[in-house]
């Protein structure tokens, strides 16, 4: 079968969760910092390591089949690619902002004002979308010192913290999209063989990230009161412990509400808890 090739960031904020979660899905490959290209060993597969504006156009163009990059980059480029699987890394929101002296204080104000973004793209349609004509000015990065330089009177920008618009003077007051790391590839080659046994190993790594594995000793007399905060997970394990009257229930936890049902457990008795990472879900 054809060697399959994933396009991911070369360096930069998605890297090193790329790279993870390749490793994670079992792939063993050597990650030079200089290679372009590296070979996986243990299945057919090629990663090329690219800047992450080029990846969306390389899936669509079939040089690759498979690609990791933020969805900000592929609205964007425009590309039409199919979307495999949302990775939960990367996240971050493309935020319009301004000078905090107070004069932009709503969309409309924008009006015949200059916005300056590296997403002319995004930001021409969101503008549209919102009745505003604004004047779009392109440059390619740095773009919350643009109003300090009088290039502009707002920007349009990606933010996860905001740090960085706070220490520019600048206030966020409008999202234009949320974006994250996305699995993509080509269209019609989603039943490729070797695309949905790569799919399903991302996501059995994905659903293990969500959940804990769970083990506690709890006397029996209290076992059903557990079994009731699991209800929702299939029934737990339960193995009889040496001291009489007391078992040990093994079960898995969303992370999500992973406190809450812990201090649950220990409201019905639940004693000597351990909590453990899972490495992979297979369904
Ligand atoms: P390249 O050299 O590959 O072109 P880049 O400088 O364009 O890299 P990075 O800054 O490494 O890109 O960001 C890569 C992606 O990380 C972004 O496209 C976005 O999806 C995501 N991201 C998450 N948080 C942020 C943030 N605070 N600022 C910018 N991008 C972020
Ligand atoms: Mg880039």
């Amino acid at each position: 079968m054809k060697t399959l090739k994933i396009a991911i960031q070369k360096s930069g904020r998605l890297n090193e969760k790329s790279v993870e979660l390749l490793k994670n899905c079992g792939l063993s490959f050597e990650n030079y910092k200089s290679s372009l290209i590296s070979t996986v060993s243990n299945f057919p597969l090629e990663i090329l390591f690219l800047r992450d504006d080029d990846i969306p156009e390389y899936v669509q163009d079939g040089i690759a089949d498979l690609g990791i990059v933020g969805e900000n980059v592929i609205n964007e480029t425009e590309v039409d690619v199919a979307y495999l699987q949302m990775l939960g890394f990367g996240k971050c929101s493309l935020k319009l902002a301004v000078p905090n002296n107070g004069q932009i204080q709503s969309l409309s104000d924008l009006s015949g004002k200059a916005i300056a973004t590296s997403y002319p793209n995004i930001l021409k349609k969101f503008l549209a979308k919102n009745n505003v004509a604004a004047d779009i000015r392109t440059i390619s990065g740095s773009v919350e010192i643009a109003p300090g330089l009088g290039l502009s009177d707002a920007i349009c920008d990606l933010v996860s913290t905001g740090g960085t618009l706070k220490s520019n003077g600048l206030i966020p007051f409008g999202d234009v999209m949320h974006s994250q790391a996305v699995l993509i590839g080509r269209k019609g080659d989603e039943q490729n063989p070797l695309i949905v046994e790569l799919l399903q190993r991302v996501q059995s790594v994905l659903r293990a990230k969500e959940t804990k594995y769970v083990v506690l000793n709890i006397e029996r007399k209290n076992l059903d009161a557990i079994k009731s905060l699991l209800s929702g997970i299939k029934s737990p394990t339960v193995v009889p412990l040496a001291e009489e009257g007391w078992v040990a229930v093994h079960t898995v936890v969303a992370e999500k509400d992973f406190w809450d049902k812990i201090s649950q457990m220990k409201a019905v008795g639940a004693q000597g808890i351990v909590v453990m990472p899972i490495e992979k879900i297979i369904l």
